[in-house]
């Protein structure tokens, strides 16, 4: 596991929440901050912390010691002007790492201008994601590298079935590696060109787009 951090979650939405939970699953420390109290106190058994405060109050960022935290995340969503005015107090406080939700591409512009070291879009993002597995229903997963390479998780087909990797010249004639395949819950990292792909197996590839593209249209 990574070392264990300190966190602050300030706005306690889906998102926020979801942060949270997943950071103290993780077993990291994590104070949460939201100025609804209902809110608070649904975390109060989740979170390391929980406090009611208004995060746009400087005196009250101050008093809770939020300058020994590393990392702060922003998660407030609709009030724009509350997420814009707590990330300039933090960035203040010289908050090394402070991430932050945006709702638009202007807010996004504003919290880049100053000073939020991450700056995110859940729905945005996650909705790009479920329109690329919607429409690709090989894909199981993928990572973004930069804007042409990606690596990506594929089930096999059928027509995969007892072919070796050397059989399939994959990297000869697609150009993409593949990296590991994962069969139920063993995984085999860097696979010998003798190994024969089964039906079972997911392929995690990595490569150019197009070349993965071209590999899942003439190959799969
Ligand atoms: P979701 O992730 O559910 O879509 P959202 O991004 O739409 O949520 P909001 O519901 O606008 O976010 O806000 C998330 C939380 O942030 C709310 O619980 C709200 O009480 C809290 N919040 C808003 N302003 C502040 C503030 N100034 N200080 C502390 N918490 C705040
Ligand atoms: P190359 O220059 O393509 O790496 P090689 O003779 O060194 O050739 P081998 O590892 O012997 O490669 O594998 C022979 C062929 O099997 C490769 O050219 C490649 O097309 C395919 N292959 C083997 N392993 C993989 C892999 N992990 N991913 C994709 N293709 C592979
Ligand atoms: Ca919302």
């Amino acid at each position: 596991m990574t070392r264990k951090k300190q966190f602050i979650v300030i706005g306690l939405g889906r998102f926020g929440g979801s942060v949270c939970r997943e950071l103290v699953r993780m077993g990291h420390e994590v104070l949460v901050m939201d100025m609804d109290e209902h809110k608070v106190n649904e975390y109060a058994n989740i979170a390391t912390h929980a406090v009611v405060a208004d995060a746009t109050d400087e005196q009250s960022l101050r008093s809770l010691g939020v300058r020994n935290f590393d990392y702060v995340i922003v998660a407030i969503g609709e009030n724009i002007q509350a997420s814009i005015l707590t990330t300039l107090l933090l960035k203040e406080l010289q908050i090394k790492n402070v991430w932050v939700k945006a709702k638009n591409d202007y807010h996004h512009r504003v919290l880049t201008k100053i000073g939020a070291d991450q700056v995110v879009h859940p729905e945005k993002d996650m909705g790009k994601r479920v329109a690329q597995q919607m429409a690709d229903d090989k894909v199981i997963d993928y990572i973004e590298l930069s804007d042409v390479y990606s690596i990506v998780e594929l089930v096999a087909t059928s027509k995969l079935e007892g072919k070796s990797l050397l059989e399939l010249n994959i990297r000869a004639r697609f150009g993409v590696t593949i990296l590991a395949i994962k069969t139920g819950e063993s995984i085999n990292i860097s696979p010998e060109p003798d190994y024969r792909i089964s039906v079972k197996d997911m392929l995690i590839v990595i490569g150019h787009n197009d070349d993965i593209k071209r590999f899942e249209d003439q190959a799969m």
